[in-house]
């Protein structure tokens, strides 16, 4: 059933319009986005679509083709609405927050974004409801505003933890382009990333790990960074440069800390490469830093686990130019650039070094840039 069918069927009429959101991949910029660094994140095909009408003021209703019944619920403060539907009433909640005047709604959802893979199904959500809310609203909210505010509903609201990665990706992303994000500024820059024309291809390898103690993790390593910028007296760790980097590891005493500030005063010099070559038209070149940015996942953020590392090396044993896991970690997706006309010979690798070790079958597809949250 698609976003329209559902609408008609639970509402009993038309929706007034469609708002997709894309689902992102990160190229490279891992952990680096609540520590003021760069990140460059392209929006996927796959996508969330809002089927949306207006209705009565400070009353909504939503429904998805994830769950049974229609949920309902007007002006509420974080904690009052639980489960998928906290993300929607967190956009609302954010919204009124900041002062404006929200149309009253019903919603109807679908997805083909992967949920829980690390390829951010909940920004999509969130995107694709704001969009529709500020467009139904004629709300003044500029592109740039947008991300932070759907970031509250997930923080606030919902009570995860993020970073501006996915919620910038799924607002700001172009298609045929990576989104190369400043995250301290918010300032963006397109970047043309068009690997078909290369002959090149990005392959998505879901290694359908479960996820474990994501949260917790998350919230570990973030502490870590935030107490590392404290003790070496910066805003955030974007601050130390990958030159300054000896003297502030000379600084820090603990073993674990040295290696969470390593990760990411060199991720973020990463990503500044990565943007450096592919503006000179240098796409191959960068395999070795995606490759490079997993290693520093692997050994000094500790965020991998078996099945991505093993997606990881089986592709690059397959000839892939580099590969690193991308998200947030402890399970969730690779991604390897490869040559376009070698992506069977790629998954057949994969698949077989999966089924060697005893892993559930990892999924596998080929990514290109999609365009970011509009009306259909
Ligand atoms: P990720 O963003 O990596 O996919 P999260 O745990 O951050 O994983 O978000 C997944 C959650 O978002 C789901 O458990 C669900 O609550 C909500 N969600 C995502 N897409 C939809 C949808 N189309 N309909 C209802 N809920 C959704
Ligand atoms: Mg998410």
């Amino acid at each position: 059933m698609t976003a329209s069918d559902i609408f008609r069927e639970r509402f009993g009429t038309e929706p007034e319009g469609l708002w997709a959101a894309p689902g992102r991949v990160n190229l490279i910029g891992e952990h680096t986005d609540y520590n003021d660094g760069f990140v460059l994140p392209f929006a996927l095909p796959q996508r969330t679509v809002a089927a949306v009408r207006t209705a009565a003021p400070g009353e909504w209703t939503v429904c998805s083709t994830f769950a049974d019944d229609p949920i309902t619920f007007g002006e509420t403060e974080p904690g009052e609405v639980t489960g998928w539907a906290s993300y929607v009433a967190g956009i609302v909640w954010s919204l009124r927050d900041a002062g404006f005047d929200v149309p009253g709604a019903r919603i109807a959802l679908d997805s083909d974004v992967p949920v829980g893979a690390g390829l951010s199904s909940s920004a999509a959500l969130e995107s694709s409801v704001l969009t529709a809310l500020i467009d139904l609203g004629r709300l003044d909210l500029p592109l740039e505003r947008r991300p932070a505010l759907a970031q509250r509903a997930e923080n606030v609201y919902v009570g995860a933890p993020t970073g501006i990665l996915d919620q910038s990706a799924s607002i700001r992303c172009q298609q045929g382009r990576a989104l190369f994000l400043d995250c301290r500024t918010y300032e963006v820059d397109q970047i043309p990333f068009d690997l078909a024309a290369e002959g090149l291809a990005i392959l998505v390898i879901n290694s359908n790990a479960p996820h474990q103690h994501v949260d917790g993790e998350y919230g570990a390593r973030r502490k870590s960074c935030e107490e590392a910028a404290r003790i070496l007296g910066v805003p955030a760790l974007r601050d130390v440069s990958v030159d300054g980097l000896g003297d502030a590891l000379g600084k820090l005493d603990d073993e674990v800390m040295r290696r969470r500030v390593r990760h990411i005063v060199t991720e973020n010099q990463r990503v500044l490469d990565t943007v450096e070559l592919l503006r000179a038209g240098r796409t191959r070149d960068i395999g070795p830093l995606l490759t490079a940015s997993h290693a520093s996942m692997r050994d000094d953020f500790e965020i991998t686990v078996p099945q991505v590392d093993i997606a990881v090396e089986s592709a690059l044993a397959a000839g892939a130019h580099g590969a690193r896991m991308t998200g947030g970690g402890f399970g969730g997706c690779v991604l390897a650039l490869i040559e376009a006309d070698r992506a069977d010979q790629v998954v057949a690798a994969v698949e077989k070094a999966y089924t060697k070790a005893g892993f559930t079958a990892p999924t596998c597809w080929i990514a290109t840039a999609g365009p970011g949250a509009a009306r259909l």
